[in-house]
């Protein structure tokens, strides 16, 4: 879809690994050409590990990145370095010297744009920890300029996650496209202009046209890349593997305390923490239906927490203990940020493609769990 949508202009799509790491699925995008954004030393290794031909469309996001994880980006001879701070520019200079590799690099400038959606993963606004003010980065560009180990390559903005308007997204890139006409003026040519991720989907059910969501984020990013000549680079990790995704969860009990009705499952927050974490909504089917009526219930899982819901006054078909129910739309930053709180074991991942299924990463064992720990 993205590739259909920018046409003719020079662009790869690199892969948000953190949306969801699964090796498979990396495998399954590496050889379809995707490159990939990572944030840690540790996504880059999942990539070397199923698609080292991959390492050259890799570029490396992230606030804080250790001179061991620069070391091993720059070893790796990765794409790109996305830069947030002057510091940080100053450590890729040092380890870049010392492994005489020339890193690439784009500053990652905070356009100070306000984007709709969870205060948790919105990004682009001066007062968040991201990025470097845009209106420093001009000067930091011509600072680094003639340096030996340093070549300016890009420059790159991601605003936030989970935003559905592509208003944002253009606001955002127009100002990054004026950076890069100055700076051109300055005789410093950047090849790439890296939109970031964020594109959102519709948690909601219903008909959702992709396509045409794509198609309209492309067009509004397209408008406002000026005369820019170079490569466009975009990141997505949402909105290419969330609806590819479901958990699946059996009932344990449905449970009566006074008003209200609570259907317990065997998943959990630690499972799928977005409910939790940021109040996000899944849609939740039995996977058989039963006849009769559908309830007004709370679905929880059994952590011991409040915030360990699923939903709350959620209008439910009707189900029994033992069925299996399905909570939609949770292949993105569902198995990726699930963890072993209240050392519960986390699921199978089971990958299906056309109608076949397959298992990609196996039930965790308790001796799984146990083995780091020592007493
Ligand atoms: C998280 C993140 C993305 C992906 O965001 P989505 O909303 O999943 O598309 C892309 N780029 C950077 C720098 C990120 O931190």
């Amino acid at each position: 879809m993205f590739q259909q949508a920018l046409g003719s202009r020079d662009h790869l799509v690199c892969y948000a690994v953190k949306a969801n790491s699964a090796l498979a699925i990396l495998k399954l995008l590496a050889a379809r050409g995707a490159g990939f954004d990572i944030v840690s030393g540790g996504e880059l290794e999942r990539v070397l590990a199923v698609a080292p031909e991959a390492a050259g469309r890799v570029v490396f996001s992230g606030v804080g990145k250790t001179a061991a994880e620069i070391d091993l980006a720059l070893q790796a001879e990765i794409l790109q370095f996305n830069v947030e701070s002057e510091a940080e520019l100053e450590l890729l200079a040092a380890r870049a010297a010392k492994l005489k590799r020339k890193a690439r690099f784009a500053l990652r400038v905070n356009p100070d744009v306000f984007a709709e959606t969870h205060p948790y993963i919105s990004t682009g606004m001066r007062e968040h920890k991201f990025g470097i003010d845009i209106r420093k980065a001009l000067k930091i560009y011509r600072s680094v300029a003639g340096s030996r180990w340093l070549e300016a390559h890009g420059v790159s903005v991601h605003i936030g996650s989970q935003i559905r308007s592509a208003e944002p997204f253009a606001v955002a890139i127009e100002r990054v496209s004026k950076l890069v006409a100055q700076l051109q003026r300055d005789g410093i040519e950047l090849k790439v202009i890296d939109a970031g991720g964020g594109l959102g989907i519709d948690y909601h059910g219903g008909s959702f046209d992709a396509a045409a969501k794509v198609n309209e984020y492309a067009a509004a990013i397209e408008q406002v890349l000026g005369d820019f000549k170079g490569r466009l680079l975009l990141e997505p990790g949402r909105f290419l593997v969330a609806q590819a995704g479901a958990l699946v969860a059996r009932v344990l009990q449905v449970k009566r305390n006074g008003k209200k009705t609570f259907v317990i499952t065997d998943a959990a927050m630690n499972d799928l923490i977005r409910p939790a974490l940021y109040q996000a909504h899944h849609e939740i089917v039995p996977v058989r239906r039963r006849p009769g009526k559908t309830r007004i219930v709370d679905v929880v899982g059994p952590v011991c927490e409040s915030g360990d819901f699923f939903a709350h006054d959620r209008e439910l078909q009707p189900v029994k203990p033992g069925d299996l129910v399905a909570l939609l739309d949770a292949g993105a930053y569902g198995m990726a940020q699930s963890s072993n709180y209240n050392t519960r074991l986390r699921p199978a991942e089971v990958l299906v493609e056309g109608g076949r299924a397959r298992l990609i990463r196996r039930r965790e064992t308790m001796a799984d769990l146990l083995a780091p720990e020592m007493v």
